[in-house]
């Protein structure tokens, strides 16, 4: 039997340990961390992601702490004037073959572990904190900082946006700061009374900034998002007196912010907005970069995943969702090559385009949430209005290349 490393235990490492075991890989899973903690916030999973975790027997195990959005509806930030609505539920189901879902990152992350428990009970090793990793002709290992090694045929890189493996065997993927930082919390819905977001995926366009609301576990909790461009925030901080040295903002999920901060930038959004904000107990940041997509994925048998390979901004709401379809389409591509090199090079040519295009979309939907003049509100919120009232198929269809992409089976 076949064996695999995989250096990371996030979405990514997971599903792809699911995936390469059910297609007859024996798989070790090392991640740094004495326990898959609950860190993260809500993410979106659409039909896409849906569909790969309905295939692998993992979507029952989400049931109970998903929640399933009413439609992704656009709304101005400030009035609250909804100008898009397009349904998702039983339409989205239908058309894309999946729900479409929103679910806390935790409650996923526990779900993939589960899953995989059932399919490899030993396969998860914690505390595993590798430090270097070598390749000498077919076999991989990876030095542990505890002096522990391990061995394997290949080796997955799912260690997440600051990949070491990745500087290590690919080179550096030169990150280029996009101006914007996010802002996100979770609340409680009881706590918001009539203030609570609908029971949707919404986004609030601003001028420089924007945000995303969506609900979790049921509906109990409410997710929040708040993008916004650093001339705003520096102005933010500026009124209340805060040195700008004082103000780094690192790409981290755990990075603590200054909720005053945020208050002050979303001060003038609709009182949904500020709501959350107010009885937010806490409130975390993250800088938002871009990265070029790198020329390839794989060295000899160290493969890259997930945002090892790709990482991208929020705004299309796919990080996640790419590094599931990642672990999928390895596994399929592994299992029909002979060689690890040309699966591992039949995955890239399969996914680089799409992920690409992701990338793409993203950075665009940043711009298209942004817009500052009302002149070019109008010129690009117009449009999208006319055609969620009147042709809604239109837009359906313009998402049927990301949402619907559907994957043969894994064997
Ligand atoms: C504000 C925001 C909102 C987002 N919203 C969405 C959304 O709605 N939908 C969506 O699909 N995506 C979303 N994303 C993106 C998504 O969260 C990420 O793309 C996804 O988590 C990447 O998964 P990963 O497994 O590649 O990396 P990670 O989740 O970062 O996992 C990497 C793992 O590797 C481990 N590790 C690192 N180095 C080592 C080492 N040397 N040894 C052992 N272990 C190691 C880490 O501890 C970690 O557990 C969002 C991101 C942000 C910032």
């Amino acid at each position: 039997m076949r064996e695999a490393l995989i250096v990371g235990g996030g979405i990514a490492g997971l599903f792809s340990a699911i995936c390469l075991r059910l297609t007859g890989w024996q798989v070790r899973v090392l991640e740094q961390a004495p326990a898959l903690e609950a860190v993260g916030a809500g993410i979106q999973l659409s039909p896409n992601a849906t569909n790969l975790l309905k295939e692998t027997d993992s979507l029952p195990l989400i049931k109970d702490t998903s929640f399933a959005p009413e439609a992704i509806e656009m709304r101005n930030g400030t009035t609250g004037r909804q100008f898009c609505y397009l349904p998702l539920g039983k339409t989205a189901e239908t058309r894309w073959g999946a729900p479409y879902i929103h679910i806390h990152r935790a409650d996923l992350i526990a779900a993939l572990e589960r899953r995989l428990e059932q399919l490899q009970p030993d396969a998860l090793i914690l505390n595993a904190q590798v430090s270097d990793i070598h390749q000498d002709g077919e076999q991989v290992d990876a030095q542990l900082i505890d002096g522990r090694r391990f061995t394997a045929d290949m080796l997955v890189a799912a260690d997440g946006v600051h990949s070491a493996i990745r500087a290590q065997t690919i080179g550096d993927d030169a990150p280029h700061f996009t101006n914007s930082v996010a802002f996100r919390t979770i609340v409680s819905a009881d706590r918001l009374g009539d203030t609570v977001p609908p029971p949707t995926a919404a986004i609030w366009t601003g001028a420089g900034k924007h945000a995303v609301t969506t609900r979790l576990r049921g509906g109990a909790l409410v997710n929040f998002v708040g993008v916004v461009e650093t001339d705003i925030l520096q102005h933010a901080r500026q009124r209340l007196g805060i040195d700008p040295s004082n103000a780094v903002v690192r790409e981290s999920w755990s990075q603590e912010a200054d909720k005053n901060v945020a208050k002050a930038i979303f001060a003038d959004c609709h009182p949904i907005i500020r709501n959350i904000l107010e009885i937010a107990d806490d409130v975390k940041c993250w800088s938002l970069n871009a990265r070029k997509p790198l020329p390839r994925w794989s060295e000899g048998h160290v493969v890259l995943i997930g945002d090892a390979a790709h990482p991208m901004l929020p705004s299309l709401a796919q990080g996640g969702v790419q590094a599931l379809e990642d672990g999928y389409v390895l596994a399929r591509a592994l299992h029909r090559h002979e060689s690890i090199t040309a699966g591992a090079a039949a995955y890239f040519q399969e996914r680089i385009g799409r992920v690409s295009q992701v990338q793409t979309m993203s950075a665009q939907n940043m711009r298209l949430y942004h817009h500052r003049s009302r002149a070019a509100q109008l010129a690009h919120y117009l449009p999208i209005e006319v055609a969620s009232k009147t042709t809604p198929s239109l837009i359906y269809r313009r998402l049927d290349w990301l949402l619907g992409k559907r994957y043969p089976s894994l064997l």
